[in-house]
């Protein structure tokens, strides 16, 4: 019998193995398919505290799964949740052919950026494509260059903004012609002079693969049928996120989208049951957010242990 075990190895399940191994809890930490989460795609990490020079994404979270194993948390690389039974104690998690039983759970799945579903999308990720513009808008690259975001919610309102900074100007390529964002987020982007919207318009491809750097756009306007393109140095996706909550679909609150829902700190519905960073944070999203939520779910989880022995 686990007495914790955390699921994902992203800045919050990290954070949490940290909190729970130095509190002699002893966790197992499940990190899925992509050990150390989304900040793994990234390249320097600018705004982690701490790091005057930035950090690089990779290393970061290399050091955060070292720091977790000083402390005795039992890493197993690759490893996949494939259900969750959480309706009786102890909780039970099937992985491949067995079953883990444990006392508590935390669960820091994380969250996966909505994709456009190109191939060429794929290709030149990191290479001009992107999912943050928090995370790369400062890049020299953007800088006084022309930009592109793609969608029309809250985040790409907010993206198209922030990049205005830095770009020379900012088309918002939208499939509709009505935002879905708040109006006081749409009416700042639509207000800025440097955001050109571009409506009912998807993108058809990211140019250029071949030279292995974002060029452009192919775009096709979905009344018309017209295809044109559009020169940039980089495409920020920003068409939201779906968490990784699948499996505890039916048995744990969520909202709408599938996050989570949190209470008292980081408790589920169902006790012994803990949550952490993306999976339950459609708002923030930043790791630091996450690493702050993995500790609240370490120490709760440690707290909640304690409560059991009494
Ligand atoms: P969202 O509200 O779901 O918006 C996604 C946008 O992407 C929509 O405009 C959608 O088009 C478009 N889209 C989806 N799939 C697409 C595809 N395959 N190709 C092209 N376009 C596609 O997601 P979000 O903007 O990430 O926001 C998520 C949540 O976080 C919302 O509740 C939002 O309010 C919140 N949020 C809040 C703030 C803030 O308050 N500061 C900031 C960011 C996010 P359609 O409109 O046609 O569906």
């Amino acid at each position: 019998m686990e007495k914790v075990v955390i699921i994902g190895s992203g800045c919050a399940g990290y954070t949490a193995a940290i909190y729970t191994a130095r509190a002699n809890l002893n966790p197992l930490l499940l990190t899925g398919q992509m050990p150390g989460g989304l900040l793994t795609t990234t390249t320097t990490v600018e705004n982690y505290p701490g790091f005057p020079e930035g950090v690089d994404g990779f290393e970061l979270m290399m050091n955060m799964q070292k720091q977790a194993e000083r402390f005795g948390t039992r890493v197993q690389l690759g490893v996949t949740v494939d259900e969750a039974d959480l309706s009786g104690t102890p909780i039970k998690l099937k992985v491949g052919g067995e079953t883990i039983e444990t006392q508590t759970l935390i669960i820091a799945t994380g969250a996966g950026h909505r994709r456009l579903g190109l191939e060429s999308e794929d290709k030149l990720e990191n290479h001009g494509v992107t999912y943050c513009a928090t995370c790369d808008g400062a890049f020299p690259r953007y800088r006084d260059k022309p930009l592109v975001v793609v969608g029309g919610g809250d985040s790409a309102c907010e993206e198209a903004n922030y990049l205005t900074r830095f770009g020379s100007e900012v088309y918002l390529i939208h499939r509709r012609d009505e935002l879905r964002a708040s109006k006081i987020m749409a009416d700042r982007a639509l207000s800025n002079p440097k955001i050109k919207p571009v409506w009912d318009t998807v993108v058809t491809e990211i140019l250029d693969v071949e030279s292995n750097d974002v060029t452009g756009v192919k775009l096709k306007n979905v009344k018309s049928g017209e295809e044109s393109t559009l020169d940039c140095t980089g495409v920020f996706v920003a068409i939201g996120h779906v968490p990784h909550t699948q499996i505890f679909k039916g048995q744990l609150d969520m909202n709408e989208e599938g996050y989570i829902n949190r209470t008292e700190g980081s408790r589920t519905n169902i006790p012994g049951v803990f949550v952490a960073g993306d999976c339950s944070d459609h708002v923030y999203r930043q790791a630091i957010t996450a690493a702050g939520m993995g500790c609240q779910a370490g120490i709760d989880a440690e707290r909640y242990l304690a409560d059991l022995e009494h």
